[in-house]
């Protein structure tokens, strides 16, 4: 990697954004930074800004974005400030961009992921949420546009990291016989079912080994995070659901296997930490410094492995029935997910009402496959409706 590689991230102020800034700072000779964007945590753009001076700042939020400029002329820093959602997408398609990372949470980050899509770009794709919404749409616009897509979840990183590397943008899965995605089954793994409606936002969002935004750590103590997962897995590995095995293990040090017809198990290991993922996202084919400690298999000691209790993990059996009736399926359900979480973080329901709007959901989804973003969009919006309605039911 001789030229310096640009690099665009939507969604910088979060955790995969900070953790992909560092990265980068450990290896200032090989990228540098076109694009930052945030929703409206103003003080950390600013930040940012400061120590890698982009071409551009996003804010979604108009009144934050008038405060970033105010900071900037103070400052007498040069990055140009945009507002609005639109200019996400528009920093996604900058000539100057060759790599753009996908770290916004939620359907927020689809239209975005999307226009970095069209626009040819390697895409690091840590967003699995536009993946399981837009599935189909989102793969064929990768592969119609000659963009690249690499996988930044831990689990998706290491399976690519187990598959015969890429041919013309597609996996060569040859002889693979199973994907067997592991999890670390959350805080509540050993807590009795029958008190799980008890469960606060605050210890749902205390992650034994990972430290993970809001939203996917209460996704992660449901298990909705693997159920979103399983889905995206699916489409980046073109594989049917019944090829993934899901696998609780609770120390988080190996990160995904996948199991070929000869009996080899391929696995990757690791510290928990995503600077790994996304170092070798950004570096691909190559390897570069991520800052990440050497694991000590001495210190691991031993590797745990036990099967998912369904009834304990309400919302992973309700993604792997989405994932089968497809279509409008996937859309409700990560809609009606976003909406329920949304409500126990700000404690409107309990920790156990979340699979019974997903359900709920479900249930309304309409049949059928959706041809265009326009299909998606509506369908999105009208599940986190009726999920709203049934939320005020509840509380
Ligand atoms: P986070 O909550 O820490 O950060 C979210 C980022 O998105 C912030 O920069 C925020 O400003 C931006 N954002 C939020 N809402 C927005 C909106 N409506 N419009 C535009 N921008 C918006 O989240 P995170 O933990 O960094 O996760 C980001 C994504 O990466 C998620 O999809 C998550 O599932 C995925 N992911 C995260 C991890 C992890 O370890 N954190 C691991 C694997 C995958
Ligand atoms: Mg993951």
């Amino acid at each position: 990697m001789s030229v310096s590689k640009g690099i665009c991230i939507l969604g910088s102020t979060g955790t995969i954004g900070v953790n992909t800034l560092d990265v980068i700072a450990h290896n200032k000779e090989k990228f540098h930074v076109v694009a930052l964007t945030a929703n409206h945590n103003t003080e950390k753009l600013f930040q940012q800004c400061l120590d890698f001076t982009p071409e551009y700042a996003v804010m979604v939020d108009e009144n934050a974005a008038k405060q970033l400029r105010q900071l900037f002329n103070d400052a007498g820093c040069k990055t140009e400030v945009l507002a609005g959602k639109k200019a996400l997408e528009d920093v996604s398609q900058l000539s100057q961009v060759d790599y753009v990372m996908a770290a916004i949470v939620g359907a927020a980050g689809l239209l975005p992921n999307l226009a970095a899509a069209k626009a040819g770009k390697r895409v690091l794709l840590a967003n699995k949420e536009s993946l399981v919404m837009s599935g189909q749409l989102f793969m064929d616009a990768i592969h119609e546009n000659d963009a690249e897509l690499l996988p930044i979840d831990s689990e998706h990183n290491a399976i690519f990291q187990s598959m015969p590397a890429l041919i013309n943008g597609f996996q060569l899965k040859k002889g693979v016989t199973k994907i067997l995605l592991t999890a670390s089954g959350g805080p509540f793994r050993q807590r009795a079912v029958n008190t799980l409606h008890e469960v606060t936002p605050e210890q749902a969002v205390a992650h034994p080994n990972w430290v993970m935004g809001q939203k996917i750590s209460v996704d992660s103590a449901t298990m909705m995070n693997k159920g979103l997962e399983v889905i995206e897995a699916c489409w980046l590995f073109d594989v049917p659901e019944e090829q993934i095995q899901v696998v609780i293990h609770p120390q988080s040090t190996i990160h995904s296997m996948v199991s070929y017809n000869d009996g080899s198990v391929l696995a990757q290991m690791g510290n928990p930490d995503m600077r790994t993922p996304i170092a070798y996202g950004l570096s691909y084919p190559e390897r570069i410094e991520s800052g990440v400690e050497q694991l000590d298999i001495f210190d691991v000691a031993r590797l745990d492995f036990e099967k998912p209790d369904f009834e304990r993990y309400r919302c992973l059996q309700l993604a792997f029935d989405a994932h089968r009736t497809g279509g409008y399926a996937t859309i409700a359900l990560n809609a009606a997910n976003e909406i329920a979480v949304e409500a126990f973080l700000a404690k409107k329901i309990k920790f156990t009402d979340i699979p019974l709007i997903v359900e709920n959901a479900l249930q309304k989804a309409p049949s059928g496959t959706p041809q265009q973003i326009d299909d998606i969009l509506s369908q999105d919006i009208s599940s986190r409706e009726n999920a709203s309605v049934y939320v005020s039911h509840l509380h």
